[in-house]
């Protein structure tokens, strides 16, 4: 008898009231994270989490085997996925309308877990409003075996062209090897002016420094530089949602960081789930949504135009 009811007690777990199945397969190694694991802390770091990531269209990374077995984006929610999860239906460039999931509370985020997600990948902009960004990324992507103080740097450099600009940031630390700076906006602009400024910071970097940074995404440009990616900045594309974990090894978590906290950082994979759970936005400052107005669009191409 007690053998049947251990069996069926780890056939399923409840969390954050989303039946999760097989809670005990191995997701990650090392740090050994199973499904149940997972489920557990996109359950408790919800709140920090949604405060960025709720209401947005969602690009999950599924790996429903774990860190072993296969992995794919999922942009669209197929059959079998919890109602947790929920869905607005957008029109894309050829005129089709597909489904995209969004989540606004934590059993959202353990309904992606069911389905094996890993990493959750944001929109730029939210579901009552997707013609209107209201987040900037600037995601940072150093070229391979570039050391992170070089990453750190350009982050403080970045930071410091768009307070020149008016335009305050926040820095997340990706989990992987760069940093994101985030803008949030007020939404008044389209994602055309967004990407064009986003472009336009990214070109004016590289124009007064080409030897450290590139506004292309060739590798071949790359080489020893840092690639200011501001291709986040379309309609439809993502970024890693704060908090989010990774699944690359150690199972790092996408992190939130302070200005003042950057110097004493080693990696961008420096934060553990543990440590996540620990932290959440402490230290953190995020400016208040602000706007990308004409002055400001004038001042970057003056700017450009100064550099050039
Ligand atoms: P790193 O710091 O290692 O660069 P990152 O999260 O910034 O980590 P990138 O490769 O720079 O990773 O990708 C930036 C973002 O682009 C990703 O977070 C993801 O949202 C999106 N992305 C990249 N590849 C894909 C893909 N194949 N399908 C969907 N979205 C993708
Ligand atoms: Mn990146
Ligand atoms: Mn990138």
């Amino acid at each position: 008898v007690r053998i049947e009811r251990e069996v069926s007690m780890n056939d399923h777990e409840t969390v954050a009231g989303i039946s999760v199945s097989s809670p005990d397969r191995i997701i990650f190694d090392k740090p050994r994270l199973t499904k149940a694991d997972l489920a557990r802390y996109y359950e408790k770091i919800a709140p920090a989490m949604l405060s960025e990531a709720a209401d947005r269209p969602l690009s999950l990374l599924r790996l429903p085997e774990g860190m072993e077995g296969e992995r794919f984006f999922q942009k669209h929610p197929g059959k079998g996925f919890p109602k947790a999860l929920k869905i607005v239906e957008i029109t894309e460039k050829d005129g089709d309308s597909e489904p995209y999931a969004y989540v606004t509370d934590a059993s959202g985020l353990v309904g992606a877990v069911q389905m094996g997600t890993v990493e959750f990948h944001i929109w730029g902009a939210r579901r009552d409003r997707l013609d209107r960004p209201d987040r900037l990324v600037f995601d940072l992507d150093p070229d391979e075996g570039l050391g992170f103080a070089k990453v750190k740097a350009a982050a403080i450099d970045l930071r410091e062209t768009l307070g020149d600009l008016g335009l305050e940031s926040w820095a997340m630390l990706s989990g992987g090897k760069g940093i994101h700076l985030v803008v949030p906006l007020r939404r008044t602009i389209g994602w055309d002016t967004a990407k064009l400024f986003c472009r336009g910071i990214a070109t004016l970097m590289t124009q007064r420094e080409p030897k450290r940074f590139t506004a292309s995404m060739s590798k071949s440009r790359r080489e020893g530089r840092i690639f200011i990616d501001w291709l986040r900045n379309e309609r439809g594309s993502t970024a890693i949602a704060p908090f989010s974990i990774r699944a690359r090894p150690g199972a790092p978590v996408a992190m939130p960081i302070g200005w003042d906290e950057l110097p004493g950082i080693r990696k961008a994979s420096a934060f553990s789930v543990e440590e996540s759970l620990d932290r959440r936005w402490n230290g953190v400052t995020r400016p208040k949504p602000q706007t990308i107005s004409r002055p400001v669009i004038e001042e970057l191409d003056q700017a450009m135009k100064r550099s050039a």
